[in-house]
């Protein structure tokens, strides 16, 4: 693998992008869109999304006047607009893995740049609400502080001279297409974090395309290195979700050796939207049986190519029944990798296998056993609530 992989120019700083990259920017856009586009009769199918992801406020809202033939003038949507994204900026979550990242960086002195298209103003109000943000940065570079925003590289070559560093030495981390077209026109190294999903390809001038964040390997560009995997395993904050078991896609994953009792996507969609895709680990628990170690994919499974983000957890266990419409509560602990595709069925299987085995080894380990008895699964075991 090593020989292969290509030589990176090793880098001392760092510059990040806000929306979309440290941000979950995206859900505030299409819920504020389709309060305002319903006061004009129309609805926001989120399918322009890519028109406007990246882009600078005045591009993006002159693509929406224009797309849905709105009856004002792109000022005054902007004006009519804009307190309604203020309002909603308190609720927007920082994505997976964004503030350990910016926690490591900051915590062995890497020197760090914010640059958004966004004016500076939106930027500091924003990233107000997330603890210890707002001093990592050295520097904050809003798209009002620089002629032409991202696409041209303007505001990545003032980042650079306002670290005091050569443009070559600087990674950039960005989820927008317009924004690596800058970084790289800055001649700068890239890391893109697509956030519309299965549109990797289209990153081909990114110098990597990574899922989440949660996937960066700052050693790869002469970084520091995260610490905190263990066992091939990543401590997340623990999430919960349950619901009935439901049918799923019947395409035979218990004929493979591999049931996964599937989840109603519907009903998560906004708490699976919240989380990166992957292979994630944790305890499951069934009502009439007990807790279970459990090892779970959430994705779309490039394999079977799925137009709708599932949850799948495959209880590591061997059942004798089905147990379709039994609750299960699920208390998610770990991530182990993201999702690939895979050349064959053989090779997917074996993957899963191995993720299978990574997380029964883990789950032995203190820090992810006690999660075993969590209230959200213990409450639903009905020995448990007889005997109280
Ligand atoms: P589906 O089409 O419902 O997804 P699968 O082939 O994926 O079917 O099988 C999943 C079903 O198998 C679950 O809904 C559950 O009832 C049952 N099952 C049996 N053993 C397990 C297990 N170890 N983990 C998850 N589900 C299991
Ligand atoms: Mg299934």
């Amino acid at each position: 693998m090593a020989a292969t992989m290509p030589l990176r120019s090793f880098v001392s700083h760092v510059v990040l992008d806000l929306d979309g990259t440290l941000l979950n920017t995206d859900g505030i856009v299409s819920e504020v869109l389709k309060k305002f586009l319903g006061k004009y009769g129309k609805q926001w199918d989120g399918r322009g999304v890519h028109k406007i992801v990246g882009k600078t406020p005045l591009e993006a809202a002159t693509s929406i006047v224009e797309d849905y033939g709105l009856p004002c003038t792109t000022n005054e949507f902007i004006l009519d607009i804009s307190p309604m994204f203020s309002d909603q900026w308190c609720n927007i979550k920082a994505l997976p893995g964004a503030s350990r990242l910016i926690k490591h960086l900051n915590g062995h002195g890497v020197r760090m740049a914010l640059a958004s298209n966004s004016p500076k103003e939106s930027i500091e109000a924003k990233i107000s609400h997330h603890h210890g943000w707002k001093e990592s940065f050295s520097v904050i570079i809003g798209g009002d502080e620089v002629g032409m925003g991202k696409p041209s590289p303007e505001i990545f070559l003032e980042a650079a001279k306002r670290l005091n560093v050569e443009p070559s030495k600087c990674l950039v981390i960005e989820d927008s297409l317009p924004g690596v077209t800058a970084g790289k026109a800055a001649g700068m190294g890239v890391v893109a974090v697509p956030s519309v999903p299965k549109q990797a390809a289209l990153y081909s001038s990114a110098d990597e395309v990574i899922n989440s964040l949660l996937d960066l390997q700052p050693e790869k560009w002469g970084l520091p290195p995260f610490q905190d995997w263990i066992e091939g395993t990543l401590p997340i904050e623990p999430w919960y979700i349950g619901g009935p078991v439901i049918k799923g896609f019947g395409r035979g994953s218990k004929v493979l050796g591999i049931p996964t009792a599937n989840l109603s996507a519907d009903s998560f969609s906004v708490i699976l939207s919240e989380h990166a895709s992957g292979v994630y680990f944790g305890w499951a628990a069934l009502s009439t049986r007990g807790i279970f170690k459990m090892v779970m994919s959430i994705g779309w499974n490039p394999y079977f190519d799925n137009t709708e983000k599932t949850i799948e957890p495959w209880l590591l266990h061997d059942f004798n029944e089905d147990f379709y419409g039994e609750e299960l509560h699920l208390a998610i602990v770990g991530y182990i990798r993201p999702e690939a595709n895979f050349p064959s069925l053989e090779t997917l299987i074996a993957k899963i296998h191995d993720d299978g085995k990574i997380s029964e080894k883990a789950l032995d380990l203190p820090m992810y056993a006690s999660y075993k008895d969590a209230p959200y699964l213990r409450s639903l075991l009905q020995q448990d609530n007889n005997h109280s």
